[in-house]
């Protein structure tokens, strides 16, 4: 069946993507059959897939085509006076307000985001009947107690950034990988905040995974890696695919900047909520590495083969998976009608696609059809993740793979069988063209390499 290129439209709401995740096993609302626990999610098959691919590019970019940063791997739970020395338990907080008449919480500094329970047209507040107590601060850690017995002495915090796990180790790294700044040291890895109004699915929820960046640079030097990290890091969201008039970098007021930070710029996305922070790319200056010299027994500082010594400063680019997921399924969620059909694609950069191509039998009664596309399907699984599918009609299975974003389809037909040649179907311009089974890995290994830009509008 011959498809022809239709126009795009940005039909993205998040009603839209928290349907299309929950349909296709990208993403479930965690505990259901318990009734939920809200602001929670898990990942299904297709989830872990664009996750693992997420983390995978961020972490080649940092440690793989660089040869300035490693990698790290830090614990969860750290030692409490890690968090004392680093400012989170006195500082790590958000203004909280109740409202006594509906019991809701809010946060004091998003009023403007948040809606009365009993008056939705307007902001808590601002509701005739509205009753808010004076702001409080609200600590955001998680708290937990270490070993068998409830005692004094034993509290924890579960991290609530991986930022910390590094700079503790940043002797170590020192040490062992024998860097001198400018070096950095990278991390991915379970972080967990008491938000107190999580919301608007993925984007903020209380368990995610951050991606953390410290690099360590010459004082004199900080203000300069700072923008070359803004630029670094808008040039890897534009390179996997994100729209650049969806993107914009803001930098925070001084009312904004967190307790360790000198100066911070978030790289934003268009989200449906509005712009909102992405990434943040901050400045921390030498606070976390002199902080946990005066807590600890060991003084954290750049010492050189010719006797030079100083504090590094961090440049810090951070960013959680769950927001650039949301950013990366919004940017390619697209509704188009083709001849008289709707369909719904996924229009993901390949590199990031959970799955990078479907081997589609034409007809799925044909034992011809189905053993060669069964073996193409074990020839093309040893390098890349692919689907083999011979469930219903093929304008079907196109649909499925459509929307969980696969971007190329072999198909097996009749003239497979004769002269050993291949439909190569591409999502997104629907075009189709004729390939040799043998060359279909080779095909598939410089497509899915290719530059890629999306074909919705800007
Ligand atoms: P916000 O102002 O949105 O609460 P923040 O400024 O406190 O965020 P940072 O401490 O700068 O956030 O965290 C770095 C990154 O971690 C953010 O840019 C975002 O990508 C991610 N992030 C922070 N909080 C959450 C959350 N609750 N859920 C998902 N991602 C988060």
């Amino acid at each position: 069946m011959a498809e022809t290129e239709p126009p795009t439209t940005d039909s993205a709401t998040m009603d839209k993507i928290v349907s299309l995740c929950r349909r296709r096993g990208f993403v479930f609302p965690s505990s259901e059959i318990y009734g939920g626990l809200g602001s929670t999610y898990d990942y299904g098959h297709y989830g872990v897939l664009l996750k693992n691919n997420i983390k995978a590019r961020w972490l080649e970019a940092m440690t793989q085509e660089r040869d300035d940063i490693v990698a790290l791997d830090s614990a969860v739970i750290l030692h409490p006076k890690v968090w004392e020395a680093s400012g989170h338990v006195s500082g790590f907080t958000d203004p909280l307000v109740d409202c006594r008449v509906c019991k809701k919480r809010f946060r004091a500094d998003r009023l403007e985001d948040e809606r009365c329970e009993r008056k939705p047209s307007l902001q808590p507040g601002q509701g005739p009947e509205c009753d808010l107590t004076e702001a409080r601060q609200f600590n955001l850690m998680f708290e937990t107690t270490v070993g068998a017995v409830q005692e004094a002495g034993s509290k924890a915090y579960l991290r609530p950034e991986t930022a910390q796990g590094i700079f503790i180790n940043f002797k170590n790294v020192l040490q062992v990988a024998r860097r001198k700044p400018p070096f950095g040291i990278a991390q991915v890895g379970k972080s967990f905040r008491n938000e107190i109004t999580p919301g608007n699915f993925l984007f903020r929820v209380r368990e995610f995974e951050l991606m953390e960046m410290e690099f360590f640079v010459p004082p004199a030097e900080a203000e300069q890696w700072h923008r070359t990290w803004i630029d670094e890091r808008l040039r890897w969201y534009l390179r996997y695919g994100l729209r650049e008039g969806r993107l914009r970098v803001r930098a925070h007021t001084g009312e904004e900047l967190s307790h360790y930070s000198s100066a911070t710029s978030d790289i934003e996305y268009l989200y449906p909520i509005g712009w909102s922070e992405l990434e943040g790319v901050a400045n921390r200056g030498d606070f976390d590495l002199r902080q946990h010299t005066t807590h600890s027994t060991t003084t954290l500082e750049y010492v050189g083969s010719d006797g030079e010594r100083y504090v590094p400063h961090v440049i810090e680019p951070a960013v959680s998976v769950e927001r650039m997921f949301l950013a990366f399924v919004i940017d390619g969620y697209d509704e188009e009608v083709v001849g008289d059909r709707q369909r719904t694609v996924l229009r993901l950069h390949p590199q990031l696609a959970p799955v990078k191509a479907a081997i589609l039998p034409l007809v799925a009664k044909d034992e011809g059809m189905v053993s060669r596309a069964r073996s193409l399907y074990d020839d093309l699984r040893d390098g890349f993740m692919v689907e083999y599918d011979d469930g219903g009609a093929i304008g079907r299975r196109y649909r499925r793979q459509d929307e969980i974003g696969t971007p190329f389809a072999f198909t097996i037909d009749e003239q497979t069988l004769a002269d050993d040649t291949i439909t190569v179907r591409d999502r997104d311009s629907l075009a189709q063209e004729r390939i040799g089974v043998a060359q279909a890995p080779a095909y598939l290994g410089e497509a899915v390499r290719r530059h890629w830009t999306s074909p919705k509008f800007k």
